[in-house]
């Protein structure tokens, strides 16, 4: 068994599987700890995914989300318990990836798979020569899927761009942003910019609409300016793709499956990955343990992932174009009208902290879907 790419989709694969006894080889093109552009944001309900602790590597926990559309109409809104938590990436994946190698997988580094042959199993080629062969493969190689396109999988899922920086602050300029996450709205037609605390860096990016990318430099700067923060250091910036799967594009043939950004698997109202990354790697593994054990075929799992988790993405989407319809229409009387509807915000701290779902919440508003239809057509 290959699972390909060690981030959470890819690790939480390997762990599920070498813990049932599976032979797992789990390669990577990076040397571990990466960095992975990305804001870090844990939510509860990911963590919940977890058998593990993951406090060794939490780095701050957000209790207050902090809302403004480009620096006015600011309100700030209180979970009372923290909602979410703020990791670094290249700390929180070496976690997940030790878990795995301790279940029994096996982590190859700096493998960068250059080739793929599928016949009857799979056989794949790494840049520096190595060759590995396998009946089943898990491709969670990231939101540019080079392997998942190997296998003629993810055709047609759609993408956006976004940019992150690690901004150094002292850490007493750190702390005043303790327990908070910004989040400024504004952009047009969707998009945010967000500062997540960490505990030596504030990480501050943005995601804006296909297209965008050009752009995204120059808002972050502005933003950070707004924040009072442009003479400070800037550790690292860089960009990467988000990809979301809509509807029934193919992530499964008989041997190979994408899981996680490959497979599109990113919600589209907070752009966040990481739970649904988790999540369909449990399910690859389930499906890959199955295959193994009765009529190897790894088919199932698009309709696992169909059943499991397109139903939250889709209702995500919907709150999505219902928010972003409703700021592009009337912003300041929005922005005003949801400071003061704490039914929206219960509903997202709920759903952040793993008591409620994006679909359950949707269900509760059944007039949601046509005015959501009436945003996309008008
Ligand atoms: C700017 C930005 C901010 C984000 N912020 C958040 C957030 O705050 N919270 C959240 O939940 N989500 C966030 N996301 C989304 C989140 O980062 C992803 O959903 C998540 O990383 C997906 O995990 P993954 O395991 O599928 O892929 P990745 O974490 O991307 O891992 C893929 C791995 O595959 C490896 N790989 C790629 N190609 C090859 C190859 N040819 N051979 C071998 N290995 C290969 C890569 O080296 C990498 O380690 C953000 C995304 C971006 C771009």
């Amino acid at each position: 068994m290959i699972v390909v790419g060690a981030g959470p989709a890819g690790s939480t694969a390997a762990r599920e599987l070498a813990a049932s006894g599976a032979r797992v080889l789990i390669a990577d093109r990076a040397q571990f700890p990466r960095y992975k552009a990305c804001g870090g944001g844990i939510p509860l309900r990911t963590e919940r995914l977890l058998p593990f602790p993951i406090g060794s590597v939490i780095e701050d926990s957000v209790s207050l989300l902090q809302v403004t559309n480009q620096g006015r109409n600011r309100f700030v809104k209180d979970s009372a318990t923290p909602f979410a938590h703020m990791v670094m990436r290249e700390r929180f994946d070496a976690l997940l990836l030790d878990q795995a190698r301790r279940a029994g997988a096996e982590f190859r580094p700096g493998t960068a798979v250059r080739d793929l042959e599928q016949n009857g199993g799979v056989r794949l080629r790494a840049a520096d020569g190595f060759e590995a062969e396998a009946d089943f493969l898990i491709c969670a190689d990231g939101a540019h899927s080079p392997v998942g396109k190997m296998a003629g999988l993810g055709d047609g899922i759609a993408e956006c761009p976004a940019w992150e920086v690690e901004v150094r602050v002292p850490r007493s300029k750190a702390a005043s942003y303790r327990a908070t996450a910004l989040i400024e709205l504004g952009y047009w037609p969707w998009g945010y910019a967000w500062l997540f605390p960490k505990a030596e860096v504030l990480s501050i990016g943005i995601v804006l609409p296909p297209g965008q990318g050009g752009d995204m430099k120059g808002h972050t700067q502005a933003f950070i300016d707004r924040l009072g923060l442009g003479s400070t250091d800037i550790d690292i910036q860089r960009g990467h793709k988000i990809r979301f799967r809509r509807a029934s594009e193919c992530i499964a043939d008989r041997n190979a499956i994408l899981a996680g950004d490959a497979a599109g698997l990113a919600d589209e109202f907070t752009e966040e990955g990481i739970f649904y990354a988790i999540e369909s790697g449990r399910i690859a593994a389930r499906n890959t343990l199955r295959a193994m054990g009765g009529d190897g075929s790894l088919e199932r799992y698009q309709r696992d992932i169909d059943r499991e988790i397109m139903p939250e993405l889709q209702a995500a989407r919907l709150i999505g174009f219902m928010f972003y319809g409703m700021l592009r229409r009337a912003a300041r009387p929005w922005m005003l009208a949801s400071a003061h509807t704490p039914f929206l915000w219960n509903a997202f701290f709920a759903v952040q902290k793993g008591e409620s779902t994006y679909a359950r919440e949707v269900a509760r508003i059944p007039v949601l879907p046509s005015i959501a239809a009436r945003m996309v057509s008008s």
